[in-house]
């Protein structure tokens, strides 16, 4: 009751701010919702951690994605939405109007939409928790730069993966993807890229089993990687200093678990061509509940929807 008593109020709230959050903040706001996002631990998503984005229209020459995101920033505030550089901690979406909570702040909204995308899967080896940091990245864009004339191995076969391994190839001397299958998921057109750079080699159907490295005087360096063919099971060990693990993402949705309706890998369902969950007046955008196209574009267009319909329900709620 007091803790209600000393939270704020929202028409709107949208919980992450990748290109979803951002959209469903541009359409709410010119609407006069006066939203408030949630921009959590990685303000601006996912493209804030890329390079050079080919293939967002609009931008003819391409855009970095830090970039892309500070001008979808920028456009929201201009028609009066909020950012909170805040993380959501809980949610209490059983009663209206809804609870959001962060560490140190409390609010309330009559619609929620959420946007919290997707984060970096690793392999879940005791080695590669050791090495994190110290040879080890998940983020090419944070972490190439310290990689510069030294070998590279990076860990997937999508266009991430494709993408890494070009990008780090401005600093390593030599980079090699390696993939668990022989046929890759990546789009054509990565791949070929890929394929071109002559700073680049593939080896296929192989897993990383251990990262291997030395301590010396306190100081822990990665030295190389054993590899497990997945055909023959033979083990070889490879020196790289570097491992950039490029195998997908999670969705971000341990928060709304046994609220939120969702599939067997955490991916929020919505109903059919809508953007609506299982709790009227809660609605779900971008990556967190889409397994199949994950783009910018495709975000953003699931973020426009959410916040269309947001507004459609909150005048058919009164
Ligand atoms: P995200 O961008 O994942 O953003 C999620 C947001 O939710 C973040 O702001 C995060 O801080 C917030 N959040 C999460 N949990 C909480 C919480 N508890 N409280 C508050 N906030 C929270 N797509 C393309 O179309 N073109 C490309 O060239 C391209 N390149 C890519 C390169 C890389 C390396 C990666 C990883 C992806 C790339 N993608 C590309 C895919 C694209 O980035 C995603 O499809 C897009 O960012 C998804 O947007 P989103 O808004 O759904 O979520
Ligand atoms: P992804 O398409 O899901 O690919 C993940 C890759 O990692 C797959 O090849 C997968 O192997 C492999 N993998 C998964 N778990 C593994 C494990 N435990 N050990 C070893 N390998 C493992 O993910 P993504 O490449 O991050 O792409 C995500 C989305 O973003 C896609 O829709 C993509 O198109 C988009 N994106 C677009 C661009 C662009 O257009 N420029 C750039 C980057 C990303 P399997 O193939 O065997 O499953």
């Amino acid at each position: 009751m007091s803790e209600i008593a000393n939270s704020t109020h929202h028409r709107v709230a949208i919980i992450g701010s990748g290109p979803a959050g951002f959209t469903a903040a541009l359409y709410t706001a010119r609407a006069n919702l006066k939203p408030v996002i949630f921009e959590g631990m990685q303000p601006g998503g996912q493209l804030t951690i890329t390079t050079e984005i080919e293939n967002y229209p609009g931008f003819e020459h391409g855009i970095q994605g830090p970039e892309l995101m500070n001008i979808m920033r920028k456009q929201t505030e201009r028609f009066g939405a909020e950012s909170l550089f805040k993380e959501v901690t809980e949610i209490d979406f059983s009663k209206r109007p809804f609870t959001i909570k962060t560490y140190d702040s409390i609010h309330t909204a009559d619609a929620v939409i959420v946007a919290t995308g997707a984060s970096a899967k690793l392999l879940n080896i005791e080695s590669e928790t050791k090495y994190m940091g110290y040879g080890v990245s998940a983020c090419a864009t944070c972490d190439g730069f310290f990689f510069k004339g030294l070998k590279i191995m990076v860990v997937g076969g999508g266009d991430t993966a494709m993408e890494e391994a070009n990008y780090l190839t401005k600093f390593a001397s030599e980079v090699t993807v390696v993939h668990r299958r022989d046929e890759f998921r990546a789009s054509k057109i990565m791949l070929n890229r890929a394929n071109k750079n002559p700073k680049i080699k593939f080896l296929t159907n192989k897993v990383v089993k251990e990262v291997l490295g030395k301590e010396e005087e306190g100081r822990k360096t990665m030295t190389g990687v054993l590899l497990e063919d997945t055909v023959d099971h033979s083990v070889q060990k490879v020196d790289v200093d570097g491992l950039f693990m490029a195998i997908g993402h999670k969705p971000n949705t341990d928060l709304f678990k046994g609220i939120l309706d969702m599939d067997e890998t955490g991916y929020l369902k919505v109903k059919q061509s809508s953007t609506c969950t299982n709790i009227p007046g809660i609605f779900a955008a971008g990556d967190v509940a889409d397994k199949v196209y994950r783009q910018a574009i495709t975000a953003a267009g699931s973020g426009c929807m959410a916040a269309i319909d947001a507004e459609r329900w909150l005048q058919e709620e009164g």
